[in-house]
């Protein structure tokens, strides 16, 4: 039977992807990628982490493993679990319940007992001749020898798959980090980015990486989808063929990586619209100390750039900042001001519809002293 921290299982169907219960657009557990271990420190301490789990391989895989070689290995994989907890598709291995199941599965009361045993017996059988069931049959007549080869047997193959999994996985995501986000900036040059485009790039750099070990019809399970539909279910032993397969489907179905020109961080394309920012929020406040989306950020960048490369604008923009002052000082009242503003408008608006008047009288028209003098003297100063 196989735990669901064994593989890496995934279910895909269209442009949606099931990765161990968890739904995703195919292509975005590569973005989540790009967004994590981005501090040196992190990155160095899952990098460790990993590194340790390979080494502790060593004597769990010799003959002398004895339960301490395990319970650190044991230690070593929980704690890098905690490490990647927030982590797609790493989410669902790292909840309470799974660390709680990995743990018994290597270290907890029942499992260690057994394998002792089975140490035991195996010891004898050796020394014997005679096969390991015989000798469990006769030393322990009340247990199934058979059920006990294969919970031992089913262990030994978790902790394989286990140490394959975490212990490349700090070498694996680096390696993958690097390579997509090389990508990702180049896709970032694109006019048209959609499959056409994208794929010719990405294939350039395609890694070699495994392809999955096992395909399995199953029904696909996306929220929302009435209908029946199939999905191929994929299983992949390293995270490294898991996240390339998933990343070069993305970019065959239009989906690829693009950075937030406002808060920095990737974000899912799923069409060739070039979207600069993301549909987060920026972690910038605005005057009322509401935080902005990256999108009103961005907005506002762009007609900042706009007012900046326009003279009507700047003329505008000029006259009413000149408005404002003159209220806060007390030179002329709120309701002059407000007058004052919607005449400078009106302006504004004739000069973009009218390119005579936008190359001529917009410049001697609009001047703040005029609009005042529009309004009825006595209100253009505080009593
Ligand atoms: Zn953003």
């Amino acid at each position: 039977m196989e735990k669901a921290f064994d593989h890496i299982i995934a279910d895909y169907a269209g442009n949606k992807v099931m990765v161990n219960g968890a739904e995703h657009l195919v292509g975005e557990c590569s973005v989540a990628l790009l967004n994590c271990f981005n501090e040196p420190d992190e990155l160095e301490a899952f990098g460790d982490l990993s590194d340790d789990i390979l080494a502790d391989s060593v004597y769990v895989e010799s003959s002398e493993t004895t339960q301490d070689h395990i319970d650190v290995l044991c230690e070593d994989i929980l704690s890098l679990l905690r490490l990647v907890k927030d982590f797609h598709p790493f989410v669902p291995f790292a909840t309470e319940v799974q660390l709680e199941a990995v743990w018994e599965s290597l270290s907890g009361e029942i499992i260690v007992s057994l394998r002792r045993l089975y140490h035991e017996c195996a010891k004898i059988a050796e020394e014997t001749g005679k096969a390991v069931q015989t000798i469990l049959q006769r030393v322990r007549p009340d247990l199934d020898a058979e059920r006990i080869l294969g919970i031992v047997t089913n262990s030994n193959r978790q902790i394989a798959n286990m140490i394959t999994l975490y212990g490349e996985y700090g070498r694996d995501l680096m390696f993958a980090k690097n390579e997509i986000n090389v990508l990702a900036e180049r896709f970032r040059l694109l006019k048209k980015p959609d499959a056409t485009h994208l794929l010719p790039i990405a294939f350039y750099a395609l890694p070699k990486v495994a392809t999955p070990t096992k395909v399995q019809f199953v029904k696909a399970e996306f929220e929302g989808d009435l209908e029946f539909k199939l999905a191929n279910r994929y299983f992949f032993s390293r995270y490294l063929d898991f996240i390339f397969y998933d990343f070069y489907q993305g970019l065959g179905l239009g989906h690829y990586p693009r950075r937030c020109e406002v808060c920095g961080k990737y974000f899912l394309m799923t069409d060739s619209h070039l979207q600069r920012y993301c549909n987060g929020l920026s972690g910038i406040k605005n005057r009322a100390g509401k935080e902005l989306t990256c999108r009103a950020v961005g907005k506002q960048r762009r007609q900042k750039e706009l007012a900046e490369n326009d003279p009507i604008l700047r003329k505008y923009k000029t006259v009413c900042n000149g408005i404002r002052k003159d209220v806060s000082r007390g030179k002329i009242t709120e309701e002059t001001a407000e007058a004052a503003k919607r005449a400078a408008k009106d302006c504004k608006e004739k000069a973009k519809h009218n390119n005579d008047y936008a190359n001529g009288a917009y410049f001697t028209d609009m001047n703040k002293n005029r609009f005042y003098a529009m309004v009825t003297p006595k209100d253009t100063r505080v009593a």
